[in-house]
């Protein structure tokens, strides 16, 4: 076998490959435009992309694609092959510059949300040199942002790189008032830990609810479940140690730093994850593991099952976006320093994401809101709806003490004097992971846990740098006008923790007492639905702050809230679709044939002996009749429901309904066919069932 360091990037067109085949003038060229996002001339896009594709070709590629990210959430490629005509009627192999540098796909089925109403309705994809080309299968990917001609963006690349941007510029400033006059650039990085069910193939097959919609739309609770708490960071069975070494080196070949791999809380549920990197890799990475578990699995006779919320009863699948933030000189500035100064840098970017929090506590919320994620938050498994931070006991004593100007009961007992003492020591917390906090500090970074196990990161650190990048801009103008920078950073520090430390709750997020206090005596948040949480993208403060960045124009943030809300009617829709159906063709009948067996049953028993009582019997049949009865009554009222909604036409009243009237009618299908599966012999029913789902893979 190829030793990992040999294997690890293989595929990818990286900085040796470059070192390697790029002229120095053109590999230093190249560099600039990355470092400093200049823009690339064409003879040395020319000489990149005649590079790239003699390395390509020699990797066994044939094709290449503008690889992208377009609103749906998943990549698109539309691969091109190298083949040009020669005029001797063969080929020659060959990619141009200006095809590498900009691609025209036919973007008219794309979600736009309305953007292509009124602007220009082509689109072209751009290239991002600042993430490395690759090859998967023998196609060479090129990451691209996808923009309208107009120059509205189309994707999720091209406002995180902007989000980016503008956390940089804002941080810049800071940083200079501390004396970091050195510091060039500063840089969000991000390592997502992504969470994922793996179940057998040919089951997935036959249960026509995961091949729709990705959960279980029925399904009894099996006798076992979670309870024992043996799967999580158990042993790994052979069937799935096998994928994850297969998944690994399919990763590293991409250069991707697949880390850690483990059993979760949920039977078959699993996690991988992989060492933090640059925010906009970390995101096209985890769109890449997230298409090569599921295409490994494939192979392996496995089905990797991404959903928020593939079975009811049973853990969840989230995704921990841990986020830090630091500067080219190597310093993240999450992490507490030796001397004072560096303290009090540390303290204020802090709190600068204390606050940040709490005022955009809705985009957060919105930024990871889906039908599928709507299952997960709140439901005592994942993080609650509401937002609050988990700082840990002492770093909360230390606040608290600067807050007051009392002395920290700390390791030493003494007052802090910010910019003259050095921070108590404080250790990070591992006594108490604290699962249940939605944004939890551990130590050097920021832990999101609220993202959906299938949503794109992308979203959630658009919105988390773009609400950093907002209060820094605030500290810096406050503190560059103070005439005395020590005391204004004091008074600063101090106002922000008065002013924000509601969102601060070291506590049991899962306790319904805390989402009393939360909402009743704290003020924060609870959006518990996405028509909730969406409604908030309009706020004229949440518009102002991605448009004041330059993050998004007005017409693109309009245009999020259509696509996010068609996205939630379109899930829901089809789920509720497939439900019927399955439920008359597939549940009905095995019901009814039960039904019939027991019948005949107890009319041939009748006719040896009448005055036989056939009690059990009697008593199934009445209680199946009677819930073939329930099922096809509700059935029918969700098919009302979704022609009512259907003649709705404006999607914000579409997705209301949903939530308030749908919803419900989809839980009043799934009870009582769940009862007749606990109550039909076992073959009858139609299709794999929770036991058979969750405990199969060996
Ligand atoms: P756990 O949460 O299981 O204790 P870690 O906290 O060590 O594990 O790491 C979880 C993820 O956080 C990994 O992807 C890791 O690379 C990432 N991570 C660690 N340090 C940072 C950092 N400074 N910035 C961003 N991500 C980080
Ligand atoms: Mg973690």
């Amino acid at each position: 076998m190829t030793q990992v360091p040999e294997l690890f990037g293989s595929k990818v067109f990286d900085d040796r490959v470059m070192k390697a085949r790029l002229s120095a003038d053109v590999y230093n060229s190249l560099q600039k435009t990355i470092a400093e996002g200049q823009r690339l001339d064409l003879s040395v896009a020319n000489a990149v992309a005649s590079a790239m594709c003699a390395w390509a070709i020699e990797n066994g590629a044939t094709h290449f694609t503008h690889w992208f990210q377009p609103l749906t959430g998943i990549t698109a490629e539309k691969h091109d092959s190298f083949i040009s005509p020669a005029p001797d009627g063969r080929v020659i192999m060959d990619f141009s510059g200006k095809e590498l540098i900009q691609g025209e796909p036919d973007a008219s089925s794309f979600p736009s949300g309305g953007l292509r109403a009124t602007f220009e309705a082509r689109g072209y994809t751009a290239w991002d040199p600042t993430s490395y080309a690759f090859i998967k299968d023998k196609t060479l990917c090129i990451p691209t942002a996808f923009c309208s001609y107009s120059g509205e963006a189309l994707d999720k690349k091209t406002p995180l790189l902007r989000s980016m941007d503008a956390i940089n510029k804002q941080a810049l400033r800071v940083l200079k008032l501390f004396g970091n006059t050195d510091v060039k650039r500063v840089v969000t990085s991000v390592g997502p830990e992504q969470e994922y069910f793996l179940i057998d193939r040919a089951m997935y097959e036959r249960r026509k609810d995961l091949v729709y919609t990705g959960r279980t739309l029925f399904g009894a609770r099996a006798p076992k479940g979670q309870e024992l708490d043996d799967h999580y960071f158990g042993s790994i069975k052979p069937r799935v140690q096998a994928y994850m070494n297969d998944l690994n080196e399919e990763l590293w070949k991409l250069g991707i730093l697949a880390k850690t791999e483990h059993n979760e809380v949920a039977p078959s549920q699993h996690e991988l994850a992989p060492i933090y990197t640059t925010t906009n890799q970390a995101t096209d990475h985890n769109q890449l593991t997230m298409e090569i578990m599921q295409r490994v699995a494939w192979k392996h006779g496995l089905v990797c099952l991404l959903h928020e919320k593939p079975f009811a009863g049973v853990n969840g699948s989230g995704k921990h976006n841990n986020w830090s933030i630091a500067t080219d000189t190597g310093v993240n500035l999450l992490s507490p320093g030796a001397t004072p100064y560096e303290n009090a840098q540390f303290l204020l970017f802090l709190v600068a994401v204390i606050r940040a929090v709490d005022e955009y506590q809705s985009l957060l919320r919105l930024s990871v809101a889906t039908a599928g994620n709507d299952h997960r938050l709140g439901a005592n498994e994942a993080p609650p709806a509401v937002i609050s931070i988990f700082l840990g006991d002492e770093l909360t004593a230390i606040l608290e003490a600067i807050e007051s100007d009392t002395p920290y009961e700390g390791v030493e007992k003494k007052k802090i004097k910010l910019g003259a003492d050095v921070l108590p020591r404080f250790t990070r917390d591992t006594t108490d992971r604290n699962r249940t906090s939605p944004f939890a500090f551990t130590g050097n970074k920021f832990e999101f846990r609220m993202v959906g196990s299938s949503n794109s990161i992308a979203c959630a650190n658009i919105m988390l740098n773009t609400a950093v990048a907002e209060i820094l801009r605030q500290f810096a103008d406050e503190l560059e006008a103070a005439p005395d920078f020590d005391a204004a950073l004091r008074v600063l520090i101090r106002k922000t923790i008065l002013d924000h430390k509601r969102i601060i709750f070291n506590g049991n997020g899962y306790d319904d007492a805390w989402i009393l206090e939360a909402v009743e005596e704290r003020g924060l948040l609870n959006l518990r639905t996405t028509p909730d949480a969406m409604a908030t993208l309009l706020d004229e403060k949440n518009i102002a702050v991605l448009t004041s960045h330059k993050v998004m124009s007005e017409a693109e943030v309009r245009s999020r809230y259509e696509i996010q809300m068609e996205n939630y009617v379109k899930t829901v829709r089809i789920e509720a679709i497939a439900m019927a159906d399955i439920a008359r063709k597939e549940i009905l009948p095995a019901v009814e044939s039960c039904v019939d067996e027991l019948a005949r049953g107890i009319a041939a028993k009748k006719a040896v002996d009448e005055s036989l009582a056939c009690g059990h019997e009697m008593k199934q049949l009445r209680k199946l009749s009677a819930l073939t009865d329930r099922i096809d009554e509700a059935t029918e009222a969700l098919e009302g429901a979704v022609t009512e909604l259907d003649m709705k036409d404006d999607i914000t009243e579409q997705a209301l309904f949903i939530r308030d009237d749908i919803l419900a009618k989809m839980a009043a299908l799934r009870a009582p066919c769940d009862e007749a599966e606990t109550t039909t012999a076992a073959k009858y029913w139609p299709f794999p069932t929770y036991g058979d789902l969750l405990f199969s893979v060996k």
